[in-house]
């Protein structure tokens, strides 16, 4: 079956600013010489770096990738399983991170101080990541803090997020989750509180809660960090058993009720097949739910001639539907949604950094401090550490 490419979108997707932006979880600039995008030997170029470089190099691409940078990739994954590839890399004296700000940051911690993580461009960020940031973080806590409730509550924080962020909540006795296993994380933190303070994707710890734990929608409460005290009373806080942080991913959230009516209609007997880091009521109204490994798996597995309809990231739907032309694979909505800071990993900038590091030089070093390090060690491994 065919590969029908969504129309454009909408609304304009979130544009980047250029230029420093330290509040950012993004980070700055790039500052490369890039080759043109029209280099017609960039492919040969990014070859030959690589080759030049042998054992020394090891390039991870995430899922959400370009097809033009995937290619260049050792090993796939989401963002978890590439940081525990990093790690089992240790001759590998440079990690090419094709991903986000975050997901650099977890490999260099999880990493030996002697490996240096290279981003291809700084302005890769995460629009999730950047919707928490530690100040406000340390803010809501001492709050719930002066409320005499923070000795109840256990930090648990989505991968997505900065190394500030794991930093704070392995500080506070928490646990980093991923979207597979969010369901052990929650389990654990309430065998060790009585409520959790769930960073940054309010989707996911609300489906998690909701739909994997039986709580109930008003045992959670929306956290607003731009709102005195979150915008909540003392009683609601007191009252919840979820205090989750006001923050989504902006593709994702993007499906809404009506993508799915829609397909539904369009193509009857579709399965509808999304990330929980879509809103409650499409992660409701969809068939099967499940991680960005748990989406591939599922398509794999899909019998010859089925329909799936999938809310997630564009580059891998593409990528799944080119794979299995015998399944008919569509893009949950009508318009384009990829992940504009994913996408700023492009094969310039793949070619670049890689013929720096052939010269001498490493560019664009993600590092996270050592002390924010070593906390965010403790949260990491204490999700290794889940029943
Ligand atoms: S898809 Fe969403 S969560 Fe993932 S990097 Fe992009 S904005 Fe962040």
């Amino acid at each position: 079956m065919t590969w029908n490419e969504p129309g454009n979108t909408a609304t304009a997707l979130l544009l980047l600013g250029r230029g420093t932006d330290p509040a950012s979880e993004r980070g700055v600039d790039c500052p490369g010489d890039l080759p043109a995008p029209s280099d017609p030997d960039l492919v040969a170029r990014a070859t030959a770096a690589k080759a030049a470089l042998g054992d020394r190099v090891f390039v991870l691409g995430h899922h959400y990738q370009r097809d033009e940078v995937i290619q260049f990739a050792d090993v796939t994954g989401d963002s978890f399983k590439l940081a525990q590839q990093a790690a089992a890399r240790p001759d590998a004296e440079f990690i090419v991170f094709c991903g986000v700000h975050f997901m650099a940051e977890s490999a260099d911690v999880l990493t030996t101080p002697a490996q240096k993580v290279v981003l291809p461009d700084l302005a890769a960020g995460c629009s999730m990541a950047d919707m928490a940031v530690l100040g406000q973080v340390q803010t809501a806590w001492e709050h719930f803090e002066d409320l005499g409730i923070a000795d109840d509550i256990v930090p648990v924080t989505y991968m997505n997020s900065s190394a500030d962020i794991k930093g704070f909540v392995g500080r506070n006795k928490g646990v980093v989750c991923t979207s597979s296993n969010a369901k052990r994380a929650l389990t654990w933190s309430f065998e060790h509180g009585s409520k959790v303070f769930f960073l940054p994707d309010q989707h996911l710890g609300r489906n998690t809660a909701v739909l994997e734990m039986g709580f109930d929608l008003d045992d959670c409460v929306l956290y607003d960090p731009h709102k005195p005290n979150g915008g909540l009373t003392d009683e609601q806080l007191r009252d919840a058993r979820m205090i989750l942080w006001r923050g989504h991913c902006s593709v994702h959230g993007r499906f809404t009720i009506d993508s799915v009516r829609e397909v539904r209609e369009r193509v009857p007997g579709v399965n509808v097949l999304v990330h929980p880091e879509c809103r409650h009521d499409v992660v409701r109204a969809a068939d099967y739910v499940g991680s960005t490994e748990y989406i591939i798996r599922a398509l794999d597995a899909a019998p010859s001639g089925s329909a799936w309809a999938v809310g997630t990231e564009l580059n891998l739907v593409r990528r799944m539907a080119l794979a299995h032309p015998d399944k008919q694979i569509m893009f949950l909505d009508r318009t384009v949604c990829y992940c504009s800071t994913m996408n700023r990993i492009d094969l310039p900038h793949l070619v670049w950094a890689l013929e720096e590091l052939v010269a001498g030089r490493v560019p664009n070093q993600i590092s996270v401090d050592e002390d924010t390090a070593h906390h965010a060690r403790v949260a990491l491994d204490q999700m290794l550490a889940l029943p």
